[in-house]
């Protein structure tokens, strides 16, 4: 639980060396905390939302950093609260003292993600662009960015917000016959009713169905790059990431592991997975590769097929389980296009003369169109699992609502499904009570968030 008579503060950048850092503190006592430890009457020279430079001083007058303090005054700050940024010099050394001293003048350490925690329980933001600013801090690349931002102006919470005024009426109006048991609902009343649901039903299914696209933009395309031994694509891997990553040699079963990292490419996050030459092998440690290359391809969400396109055509490999779309790469084409692969669809590529990278690009692109938000509207958004389930639970009881209807049944059950479709929704945006929820939530913040 929060006390919000505690004051909090914490290093809100990066721990290590840099030309400044930034310290947060939040809470009524913020300006006590400054009194104790600047010079005599500089909070009176403070004006809201103006950096002023002040020295901070230790317990015996010392000069700890020349700083910028900027007070944003209650309530129009991050946290809701008094709230005050200390722009420090951004040293190491310098920030544990000046925290410690914030900490010896009556602050206490914050937790990690407790002051957009405060900026959600003050009504400053709703759960789901708090869950935003993580989205945003963490996005790793420029699509999944975009998605966060959009989250974190309200994107998903005012489309939450609306099924819920519409969720809202239609119970009112069960509710009305509930308290006026005499009257049945008429066929009109109930066919308008349950077009309402109806609508609702659409646009939670087309929320619901940005959950892959969420998840892709969150987690990045699991991309696995497969294929036999010797075809390159340990090769493949570093041309993609332009440097030297994995190990390259031309003696077939080198890359025994499977190798991660991860890119940009075309604006969307790739970890890419080189995986173990797919091949028979009576080698034991090469043997543990190939299982793991047949795991990374059964979660995949893209396979990279490549092939040696000056050499004959081998047969394409099959994994049972691997659903993931395949783009086929036809690599070594520097070398000459062996006449088996000429008239075989895939993207012409050479590792050693640069080629194919563009096309390889666009091909991706389409393959995950359709999944990822696109420019426009409302699909600008991609919800994440949490969503998702609530989402998914509201969706059900809507429909057993509708069955309600349709089965003329008495209102109390109707509403007792609306009113558990209406939880669903708040648990989304935070609207109901949901301590546990906001532990999971903010316990995978950083601290000074
Ligand atoms: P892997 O076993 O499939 O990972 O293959 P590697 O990436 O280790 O490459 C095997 C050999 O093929 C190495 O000698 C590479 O230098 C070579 N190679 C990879 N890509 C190309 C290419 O586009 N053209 C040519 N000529 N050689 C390549």
């Amino acid at each position: 639980m929060i006390d919000p008579e505690r004051t909090i503060a914490a290093q809100a950048t990066a721990a290590g060396q840099g030309a400044i850092a930034v310290i947060r503190m939040s809470g009524p006592g913020c300006m006590d905390v400054l009194k104790q430890c600047t010079p005599v009457a500089f909070t009176d020279r403070l004006r809201p939302r103006r950096a002023t430079l002040a020295r901070i001083l230790d317990a015996e007058g010392g000069t700890i950093d020349q700083a910028l303090i900027t007070w944003f005054p209650a309530p129009a700050s991050y946290t809701g609260e008094d709230t005050v940024e200390i722009s420090c010099h951004g040293g190491m050394l310098v920030t544990v003292r000046l925290l410690k001293r914030l900490y010896q003048c009556g602050a206490s350490p914050a937790e990690p993600g407790e002051f957009t925690k405060r900026a959600f329980l003050n009504g400053r933001m709703d759960l789901t662009q708090a869950e935003a600013v993580m989205d945003v801090i963490s996005s790793g690349s420029d699509l999944a960015l975009k998605a966060a931002q959009s989250q974190l102006d309200g994107g998903i919470g005012s489309q939450v917000n609306e099924l819920k005024d519409s969720l809202i009426h239609v119970l009112a109006h069960i509710e009305a016959y509930i308290d006026f048991p005499d009257e049945d609902i008429s066929p009109d009343t109930a066919s308008a009713l349950l077009e309402r649901l109806r609508q609702m039903e659409e646009k939670l299914s087309a929320l619901l169905r940005t959950a892959e696209g969420g998840r892709l933009l969150r987690e990045g395309i699991r991309t696995a790059i497969a294929g036999p031994p010797n075809v390159g694509k340990s090769s493949l891997l570093n041309t993609l990431l332009g440097y030297e990553r994995a190990i390259v040699s031309n003696i077939a079963g080198t890359t025994r592991d499977t190798v991660e990292e991860s890119i940009q490419l075309a604006g969307l996050a790739l970890r890419l997975i080189d995986t173990a030459g797919v091949r028979e092998s009576s080698d034991v440690i090469e043997q543990a590769g190939i299982t793991r290359t047949n795991r990374a391809l059964e979660t995949a969400d893209l396979v990279l097929e490549v092939a040696d396109a000056s050499a004959p055509r081998t047969e394409p490999f099959l994994t049972a389980g691997c659903t993931a779309p395949r783009l086929l790469v036809l690599n070594k084409c520097d070398l000459g296009i062996h006449p088996d692969w000429k008239t075989i669809p895939g993207i012409r590529f050479s590792c050693a003369a640069g080629e194919g990278r563009e096309e390889l690009e666009e091909a991706i692109v389409r393959a995950f169109a359709s999944a990822l938000p696109g420019e426009t509207g409302s699909s600008q958004v991609a919800i994440n699992a949490r969503h998702q389930h609530e989402l998914g639970l509201c969706l059900e009881h809507i429909r057993l609502a509708s069955e309600s209807i349709s089965r003329q049944e008495s209102p109390e059950f109707t509403a007792l499904e609306l009113r558990e479709a209406l939880t669903h929704l708040g648990e989304i945006t935070g609207a109901v009570d949901t301590e546990d929820v906001l532990g999971a939530i903010f316990s995978s913040f950083c601290l000074g968030k």
